[in-house]
Parts: structure tokens; C-alpha cells; sequence
């Protein structure tokens, strides 16, 4: 149950709506975010809404069946959009496409990337400076000196930073430098993370874990909009599965399905989700027909000698042929 509460309910009539809820045998759990607040209640027998409709303070109430609640669209049916300002919106039929290196590189390839966005009127960046990598002896990324002078030149250009926080001791010094936490499929289920995350006043887009149910990635955005951030995003990245011609099986399916589960925007990553160059394309406009919100992918000026990823990295003239095609697909399936 969601019980959402009037604008600056004070400490007393909050305690007073819980009191009644406990006696109804409901744990609560009180959420305050950017936007709103909200009275989460658990509890295992069913009861007539109107018992507690008429209490001071309450604005409306949504029996939420799902385990997950605030992400559910069976309280919210209209979908969020995440306005990043400067007329940068993601979601709610604003498409979106976010585009880069895997890594950043240094101080020409971030310059490179964003003259490419900019040719192609792509507002976001991506790219991580902090990197997880299977092997300790690959490249671990700039760190927040790299971040700081990315951020430096995407500013000054116009470009909207998301990059990938790996740890909670990361958030505070990433925070003035991004527009966009990602959080990664290693960390989908990084609960410490999720929680410091909710109390950040900056969107995350959080990315499926590498073996994660669809129902686990819902819970997991919870963690975060229950914490107090609502501004909230999930992507599609693949999964791992017995196949082994792909990095990981991208999940077409979870598409649709998280659309109807959540009101929440879907993005798909098809660079990760399967690992080859030559296919980012297709399963990107696979995604978009689905009806992704946006896709984010990696390109790089010359992918060959990009610093990771170069094998699912598309080079620019792949990547603007993409794009065009993705943009008339998105506007076929809006109308
Ligand atoms: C990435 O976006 O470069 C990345 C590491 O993604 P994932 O967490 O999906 O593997
Ligand atoms: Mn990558």
C-alpha cells in the first residue's frame, strides 16, 4: 500500500496515520524524496481503504499488490520523465540516445566524442572513469581527475555527463561532475550503494545485474526511490546465460515487460547486452521497436584501439547511420 501524503504533513499527524496502520497490523515505512511523500505499508491482510481514508494528512492511497511499490505502475500509470535541464528529458516519449567511449580516455578522446555528439545531436555522454574490469591488470580508468576534466569540456559544449559510481565513498566526489549515476550490473544488488544513492538529489540510471531477474532489478530500483530518489532509470544490458556466441544474451523481452511493470524509463544498452559490433545495430533498433525510452552505446573515434570494449564499439560512421535510423524508428512507433 502507498499512502501518499500531503505536502509538509507534520511530524504529529505522520505518527497519528502510522499509529492507525499498526493497529491494522501494517508495518509502515515513511519515504520522502525530491517530490514527494509517501507511507509505505506491508502487511499481510487485506483491509477497506476507507478505515483510513478520511485521516488527516493523507492525499491518496494505492493498494500496490507488487512487492516493489514506488517504482510500480500500479499506483503511478503515467510515465516519469527525468528532465536534466536545459531541455534535456528522457522518458515519456522524449527518445533518448546517450553515446561514448567504454572508458574515458584523456583529454582527445573526450574532445573527439563530444565534437561526434554534437554533429549528431546527442546530448548525453557516457563513459566510465572508474572501471570495473574481470581482469585487475586491464585499464581501471582516469579516476576523478578524468572526471573532472570531461566534465570541464562537456559543459562547455552543452553535453550531460552519466557515468558509473562504484562505490559508495565515490558518490560525494563524483556528485558536482555527472548529471547521471550509473550504477553497474556488478552493483545491481550492491545494497549499501542503492541505499547512499537514494539520498543523492541527481538521477541514476541503474543497469540489470549480470544474472538478474527482472523482478530483482525492480527491487533494486526500490531500494533507491524508497531511500528518496525518485529520479530513477533501468536498462537493459543482457544477461549471462548458457550461450556463449554473445558477450550476454540481451533480453528483448525485459523491454516491454519492465514498461508495464514500471513507470519508470527503460534503457537498452546493446553494446553489452551483445558484446559484437557488427550487431550493437540491430538489437539497438530491436530495442527501440520494443519500446525502449533511449539507448545508450559505445563509440569511439577509432574503436580498434579503444582502451575496452573496442569489440562492441562502434565507429562513428556506424554509430550516425545508427542513430538516424533509431530516430525514424522511435518517431514510427510514437505515432
Ligand atoms: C559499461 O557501461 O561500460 C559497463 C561496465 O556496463 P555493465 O555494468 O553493464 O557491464
Ligand atoms: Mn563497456
Amino acid at each position: 500500500m502507498i499512502i501518499q501524503l500531503e505536502k509538509g504533513v507534520n511530524g504529529e499527524v505522520l505518527n497519528s496515520v502510522e499509529r492507525e496502520l499498526h493497529v491494522l497490523k501494517y508495518k509502515t515505512t515513511h519515504v520522502q524524496t525530491q517530490y514527494g511523500s509517501y507511507l509505505i505499508g506491508t502487511g499481510k491482510k487485506q483491509f477497506d481503504i476507507r478505515k483510513i481514508g478520511h485521516l488527516k494528512g493523507i492525499k491518496d492511497i494505492h493498494v500496490v499488490s507488487d512487492d516493489y511499490k514506488l517504482v510500480s505502475t500500479k499506483w503511478k500509470v503515467n510515465p516519469t520523465i527525468i528532465d536534466l535541464g536545459d531541455n534535456v528529458k528522457i522518458g515519456g516519449g522524449h527518445f533518448s540516445l546517450m553515446a561514448g567511449p567504454c572508458s574515458i580516455e584523456g583529454e582527445e578522446n573526450i574532445k573527439d566524442t563530444i565534437n561526434f555528439l554534437k554533429t549528431n545531436d546527442i546530448r548525453i555522454m557516457r563513459g566510465g572513469v572508474y572501471k570495473p574490469r574481470s581482469s585487475p591488470y586491464s585499464f581501471r580508468g582516469l579516476g576523478i581527475e578524468g572526471l573532472k576534466m570531461w566534465h570541464k569540456l562537456a559543459r562547455e559544449n552543452g553535453i550531460k555527463i552519466i557515468s558509473e559510481v562504484m562505490q559508495v565513498s565515490q558518490i560525494e566526489e563524483m556528485h558536482d561532475y555527472v548529471d547521471i549515476f550509473q550504477v553497474g550490473a556488478r552493483n545491481t544488488q550492491n545494497y549499501n550503494l542503492l541505499d547512499e544513492l537514494g539520498k543523492v538529489d541527481k538521477p541514476v540510471l541503474l543497469k540489470r545485474g549480470i544474472s538478474g531477474t527482472i523482478d530483482e532489478l525492480l527491487h533494486s530500483a526500490e531500494y533507491i526511490f524508497s531511500g528518496g530518489n525518485e529520479r530513477l532509470l533501468l536498462c537493459e544490458r543482457g544477461i549471462r546465460t548458457y550461450e556463449k556466441a554473445s558477450r550476454n544474451t540481451f533480453d528483448i523481452n525485459a523491454i516491454p515487460i519492465l514498461k508495464e511493470k514500471s513507470h519508470l524509463p527503460v534503457i537498452a544498452d546493446p553494446s553489452h547486452g551483445i558484446g559484437i559490433r557488427d550487431h550493437v545495430g540491430p538489437l539497438a533498433m530491436a530495442a527501440t521497436v520494443a519500446g525502449a525510452d533511449g539507448v545508450i552505446f559505445e563509440t569511439h573515434c577509432r574503436p580498434e584501439e579503444a582502451f575496452s570494449d573496442g569489440q562492441q564499439t562502434l565507429d562513428y560512421n556506424e554509430a550516425s547511420s545508427l542513430i538516424e535510423k533509431l530516430r525514424i524508428l522511435s518517431s514510427m512507433i510514437a505515432n
